[in-house]
């Protein structure tokens, strides 16, 4: 979160409301300025154009340079609803901390009945809900599917190499035409390959940045769905177990560890596991084990 493009007094979006050249240029006052106080402007601001922006939540308002304005407007939209939901769940932990959540099997116990009804509407619900993101994850998808040949590519030829350089020590010494020959083999691969890995990195980059992307849109939306898809001795917890999931999957002990908590994976379990903006995957640990794993997507 660029939290130079929101509010700095609560952190809602800015709009735009006015605009001026701000402050003098040589003796002449240029027309439209309106200077306040004694020193006005600040020098780099001389000449400039500048924006008053307002806090769509509280009103504040401040002036800022026109392309600064700008950017905060667009980034507004998105993150400040954003921030808003990052607040609230801040909030709800100081009244609600975590680790007071009950456990479904020794303390208050989630009733069969209330958890049924809304697995069974999690699952016939979970395709049509997921709609609002359908074009991300078709994104995603297609970047995903660039991504594959070019990997394949990448391999072939990096295995292609190892056989050349395998080659090259099996000939010894002397040989040099020979080792002369698999050498400029392997310099050519190796200028194959280039290209390649910097297409992959290109590729990966803007995967990555669709995926957090996604994560931002879904947390929101994972929020919203919590009173409909979470069984009511959880809902006070839900939103915060959500706020520290992200775009890769994190075991139960990764996001234990993410927010100083220690649920059980039966409590982290319940409150996700019907949201249908958060996806279930298993993870395997380096003791070879599998371990269910959640993320925001
Ligand atoms: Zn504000």
């Amino acid at each position: 979160m660029d939290y130079t493009k929101l509010c700095p007094k609560c952190g809602g979006a800015l709009v735009a409301i006015s605009e001026r050249t701000g402050g003098f240029s040589g003796t002449k006052a240029v027309a439209g300025a309106v200077v306040a106080g004694p020193v006005g402007v600040a020098a780099g601001a001389l000449g400039k154009k500048l924006t008053t922006v307002q806090c769509q939540k509280c009103g504040y308002t401040m002036e800022i340079s026109a392309s600064k304005a700008q950017s905060a407007e667009a980034y507004g939209q998105i993150y400040g609803p954003l921030e808003e939901l990052r607040r609230q769940i801040i909030q709800q932990s100081m009244s609600s901390p975590l680790d007071s959540a009950p456990n479904g099997l020794n303390g208050v116990k989630i009733k069969i009945h209330d958890s049924l009804q809304i697995s069974l509407k999690a699952d016939k619900m979970r395709e049509k809900e997921r709609e609002v993101i359908a074009s991300e994850l078709e994104q995603i998808n297609s970047t995903e599917d660039e991504r594959q040949p070019v990997q394949q590519e990448i391999d072939r030829l990096s295995s292609e190499k190892k056989a050349k350089e395998k080659q090259l020590k099996t000939l010894g010494l002397f040989k040099f035409s020979e080792k002369k020959e698999v050498q400029a083999a392997i310099e050519q691969l190796d200028a194959q390959m280039e290209p390649k890995v910097k297409e992959l990195k290109e590729i990966t980059d803007r995967l990555k940045m669709l995926r957090t992307d996604l994560a931002d849109k879904c947390l929101r939306l994972a929020c919203d769905a919590v009173d409909e898809y979470c069984v009511e001795i959880y809902r006070p917890y839900a939103k915060q177990l959500i706020a520290g999931l992200g775009s890769e999957p994190l075991t139960c002990s990764e996001i234990n560890a993410k927010l100083s908590s220690s649920l059980t994976a039966l409590q982290i379990n319940s409150m996700l596991k019907d949201n249908p903006f958060i996806t279930t995957t298993k993870k395997v640990k380096a003791d070879k084990k599998e371990y269910s794993a959640y993320y925001l997507g």
